[in-house]
């Protein structure tokens, strides 16, 4: 999937744009990563979202058209990565298109899991409720018809 950034490679040799290179589809890697930072999220160590996009975009990124000052083509590395991330202006249009492409489908498996459990929850806590108040409802007016017969 190609997201077209602003050029900013020296002098301005792209007018149109340069073009970033995303997988169209997360790794494995990705997806149990975002899916760890996820099942953090009820303690103090919770990820922000600019984590995970940030992530998102250093193994999200195959390939782009950037040059280098001498106008040789920049390679991708986690030095030119952070070079990328240092720039929010650059950055953003790539990270939005990622988080498009890699969200849906790897959150998709923990949406599943949550809708199974609290089905099976409800269930359970309705049938424990109705039998426990109609075996108590014959008991309290026995004692009381007694106490009666025995004052008159
Ligand atoms: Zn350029």
């Amino acid at each position: 999937m190609d997201v077209t950034t602003t050029c900013p490679c020296s002098g301005t040799p792209h007018p149109d744009g340069d073009t970033v290179t995303l997988r169209d589809k997360p790794t494995l890697m990705m997806g149990t990563t975002a899916l760890g930072w996820a099942g953090q999220q009820a303690t103090d160590s919770k990820p922000t979202s600019g984590e995970i996009s940030e992530m998102f975009l250093r193994l999200g990124i195959l390939s782009w058209t950037y040059l280098e000052d001498d106008g040789t083509p920049k390679p991708v590395t986690d030095e030119t990565l952070d070079w990328l991330l240092d720039d929010y202006e650059l950055a953003y249009p790539v990270a939005e298109k990622a988080a498009e492409l890699y969200t849906e489908v790897i959150f998709a498996p923990l949406l599943k899991q949550i809708s199974n459990s609290s089905r099976t929850g409800r269930t359970n806590a309705s049938t424990s409720a109705n039998s426990r108040r109609s075996r108590s409802r014959p008991s309290p007016s026995e004692p009381s018809s007694i106490t009666s017969s025995e004052a008159s």
